[in-house]
């Protein structure tokens, strides 16, 4: 059974699945000094021979044994110091016991002879294939976080610091890639050979080798070689995509206050990746889909942020490493807050702003439904779990927090002095709290003990009221997250100085007067005498704390925020507090914020917040911004109307859907939309939707599949509708755009909940044979249809992969999956299954009593 689900974790689901332990980096018998990799791949029948030699200065003298990770390689011979040696290798590890004299300080060589076919994992071999004749042929690989491995032996955890060379032999007509500087490039035959220095010590996760039939597109910045790699074809896309790197370099080698510091910066655009983007040492990897076309780049940010995340690696994860994955914040959360800090400076400080709130939600929404955990922890079955919500953008909000502490000037000279101190080394995360101290003298442990070394954040409800008699602001705060009589401070409560700001508006213009008050109780009722009344509060002034606000003002002070609070987080929050109100005048203020010429996000937020309020007018007013000139707003105009089901919507979203929109995101959303409105009094546009989304399907066939996309997810909608599951089902066919028969698996889940029992079955079958699939991705989506079914059949196909996917996030998807459909299912629907595996355990009895006789019967046929 699994485990129970909630624990002392003030209610949350726990992070550790059964299975997890403590890690710690092992022992090492010394310090690796270079890594040379010599490899010829056979590209057709995907595989490699070659020879790795690892370069090693014992710690001690007298080291009996070597222990190297090494994964289904197939090793050939093991030899120290030219001397050959005896070896044990179980598939996992290589042991080696030495029989020549080692000497501390004393470097030996250690060559091994080996070779690969059809690796599982580290290095993917990419072809075209009878589904996907147009696939390009590449090669590439993926090292973080324990993969390495499975491509050649080595010592691998992040650690361990070396130079390293990658000597390869390809075909003539590829070009192949790697860490460092070109060397070497050789004609051989019908081959040629590369090879590629690496000069700065960096970990194994970091090595890389990508080859392919590469265009290269040549960029630079200050004299160093800037190039984009891309399959033929798609130059314009690169620049479009790309183009701005150069900028970032110089953006980033100031504020780190470290030149860029490898000889070359290249960034690959593989296909099939299953990252978004890797940071290898001075070689980033990308997914080919991040290449926006023309119009793709209208509402696309996700590129551009991409690319400054992978690039602001090469300081913070490359140059500084992490010693230990329980600290890999300090590279994720830094390259996630750099999204942050780039969009600063190449738009405003607002579009910042908004950005940083999206990541704190999405942190937020973790946390709140998957589970709660510190964001440093050893503890987990595989290091790639880690890889989540709490590590990326969590980490970014406590970068965020640690510069509002500081404040800009030094916040700036603790990163110089963090990256400064630490280039070349690797770093823990008391290093960052080091560093601080170095370079400011202040001391923020109270900041990591709250929102680092533990889970969560603080609730705020904040109530507010007038005194005029007495003059008198009372500011009620309540920290709702501590539950009543279990509430510590070492626990659940935060203890905070927090600007509290009381705005005067005068021409339009606010004046904030604001005060540091420290909350570190429950609740705290808090006086503040003041000459005249305050226009609106400010609660959190420059919203840097990580948390979630509650605010229960009188409408006039919510309205004076909206209008007038320079802080578009504080106009945002308002707009939620606003619409609470739920009367006409709530009505009025929305509908005005999102008429006027205000920030684009606080209008998009707006817009959600009138689609809350249950009044006629709010939807009316919804529908007529729909054209708003923003696709950010646009489009969340288009989710909410599409919640809310009346003949005025639904005559909306279809002339979107039949007239399209600029933003394939846009339009993407109005199919989605559609598809979900034909309930209640709109059950009989069923026909006419679906007709409509079937020509969608047919005729808008384009990039990375966004629309058609939209059309199978206004499909999954209809989860009563037998043609609607037919249609979605032909989109799970291999051949399929592999973005569209993505969705079209992750729809089977949607659509699956009001189907009848032989078409679940038939899905359920569907996911099976597709969970068979080896690729990643469509792991995932297989996984992802399955969470959303509320049957019992779906449980089975999801241990299968949660006990057999060779994927450490696949499996943990898949655990947390059966969890989530047995919750949907409740004790009746466990019964259910109990019944059913009794049914099965019966039956299997029987088949193999059946084979028992058989068998004994055989044996007496034998015997006599
Ligand atoms: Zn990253």
């Amino acid at each position: 059974m699994p485990y129970s689900h909630l624990d002392e974790n003030n209610g949350h689901k726990s992070f550790q699945l059964p299975g997890s332990r403590p890690h710690y980096n092992p022992d090492r018998p010394g310090q690796v000094e270079h890594i040379a990799l010599d490899l010829t791949l056979d590209i057709p029948n995907q595989s490699f021979t070659g020879s790795c030699t690892i370069d090693l200065n014992p710690v001690r003298s007298g080291i009996e044994s070597l222990t190297l990770d090494a994964v289904n390689l197939d090793i050939q011979g093991v030899s120290i110091d030219g001397t050959p040696h005896e070896f044990n290798y179980d598939g996992e590890l290589i042991h080696i016991p030495i029989k020549i004299d080692v000497v501390a300080g004393k470097v030996v060589e250690v060559l091994i002879n080996y070779g690969v076919h059809k690796p599982q994992r580290g290095l993917y071999f990419i072809q075209p294939d009878e589904h996907y004749p147009d696939k390009p042929t590449q090669v590439w690989t993926q090292g973080e976080d324990e993969d390495s491995r499975f491509w050649f032996p080595c010592f691998d955890y992040p650690g361990q610091l070396a130079t390293s060379s990658i000597r390869v032999q390809v075909p003539k007509d590829f070009v192949a890639i790697s860490n460092g500087e070109l060397v070497e490039q050789t004609a051989f035959g019908e081959d040629k050979v590369y090879q590629w220095m690496q000069k700065e010590i960096h970990p194994t996760y970091l090595m890389t080798l990508a080859v392919g039939r590469f265009s290269e597109i040549a960029d630079s910045w200050n004299g160093k070689p800037v190039t984009y790699y891309v399959e033929k074809g798609l130059e314009e896309s690169a620049k479009l995509s790309m183009g701005k790197t150069p900028q970032m370099i110089e953006f980033f080698s100031n504020k780190f206050g470290y030149p860029y510091p490898f000889p070359k910066y290249a960034q690959v655009c593989v296909a099939d990746f299953i990252f978004g983007g890797m940071e290898n040492t001075s070689t980033t990897l990308l997914m080919d889909r991040c290449l926006l076309d023309k119009r793709a780049s209208l509402d696309n940010f996700n590129t551009e942020s991409l690319v400054a995340h992978e690039l602001a690696h090469q300081w913070f994860g490359d140059l500084v490493v992490i010693k230990h994955w329980s600290h890999a914040w300090i590279k994720e959360g830094m390259a996630s807050y750099c999204e942050v800090l780039w969009t600063e400076h190449e738009y405003d400080k607002d579009e910042a702003a908004y950005y940083l709130l999206g990541e704190a939600q999405s942190y937020l929404s973790e946390d709140s439904d998957r589970y709660r955990r510190p964001i440093v922890t050893n503890i987990y079955r595989e290091a790639i779990e880690l890889y989540d919500r709490h590590l990326y953008e969590k980490g970014a909000c406590v970068y965020h927090m640690i510069r509002a502490e500081l404040g800009d000037e030094l916040f700036d000279r603790f990163i110089h002095t963090f990256v400064n101190d630490n280039a070349h080394k690797t770093v823990e995360t008391i290093d960052v709290l080091r560093a601080i101290d170095k370079a400011t003298g202040k001391n923020l442990a109270f900041l990591f003990d709250q929102y680092v070394y533990r889970g969560g954040h603080p609730d705020y409800k904040v109530a507010y009221s007038w005194d005029g008699d007495s003059k008198l602001a009372k500011l009620t705060v309540t920290q709702t997250q501590a539950k009543d009589g279990i509430h510590t401070l070492d626990n659940d409560l935060f203890d905070l100085k927090i600007p509290i700001g009381f705005g005067y508006v005068k021409d339009g213009i606010a004046d904030i007067k604001v005060t540091k008050i420290r909350i570190y109780e429950k609740e705290q009722v808090l006086y503040f005498p003041m000459e005249t009344k305050p226009d609106f509060i400010s609660f959190d002034v420059g919203n840097n704390y990580l948390k979630t606000v509650t605010l229960e003002y009188p409408l006039p002070e919510l309205k004076a925020q909206l209008k007038s609070d320079p802080d578009p987080i504080s106009r945002i929050y308002a707009t939620e507090a606003i619409a609470k109100k739920g009367n006409l005048e709530a009505v009025a203020a929305l509908t005005e914020c999102l008429a006027n010429k205000e920030f684009w996000a606080v209008r998009l937020e707006a817009a959600q917040q009138l689609a809350t309020i249950k009044l006629d007018i709010a939807v009316t007013n919804l529908v007529a911004q729909i054209g708003d000139e923003d696709a950010f707003v646009r489009r969340a105009i288009v989710d909410e109307l599409g919640n809310i089901k009346t003949p005025a919507t639904y005559a909306a979203i279809k002339q979107l859907v039949e007239t399209g929109d600029e933003s394939y995101y846009v339009e993407a959303a109005a199919c989605r939309a559609l598809g979900g409105m034909t309930t209640a009094s709109l059950k009989d546009k069923q026909a006419e939707v679906i007709n409509l989304l079937t020509d969608v399907l047919n005729t808008r066939a384009g990039w990375n599949e966004i629309v058609r996309a939209g059309a199978i997810g206004g499909l999954s909608k209809m989860t009563d509708s037998e043609t609607a599951l037919k249609t979605v089902l032909e989109y799970v066919k291999p051949g399929v755009p592999q973005p569209l028969r993505l969705t079209s698996i992750r729809a089977l889940g949607a659509i699956s909940n009001g189907q009848s029992d032989a078409n679940l079955t038939v899905i359920v079958e569907k996911l099976a044979e597709l969970a068979r699939e080896s690729f990643f991705l469509t792991q995932v989506s297989v996984v992802n249809a399955l969470s959303q079914m509320a049957t019992v059949k779906a449980i089975g196909v999801l241990q299968s992969l949660a006990n057999q996917s060779p994927d450490g996030r696949v499996k943990r998807m898949a655990d947390e999956g059966v969890q989530k459909v047995q919750k949907k299912i409740g004790t009746d629907g466990a019964v259910k299954q109990l019944r059913e595996e009794l049914e099965e355990v019966k039956k299997t009895n029987q088949d193999l009593k059946g084979r028992l006789e058989n068998l004994e019967a055989k044996s007496k046929q034998v015997t006599t």
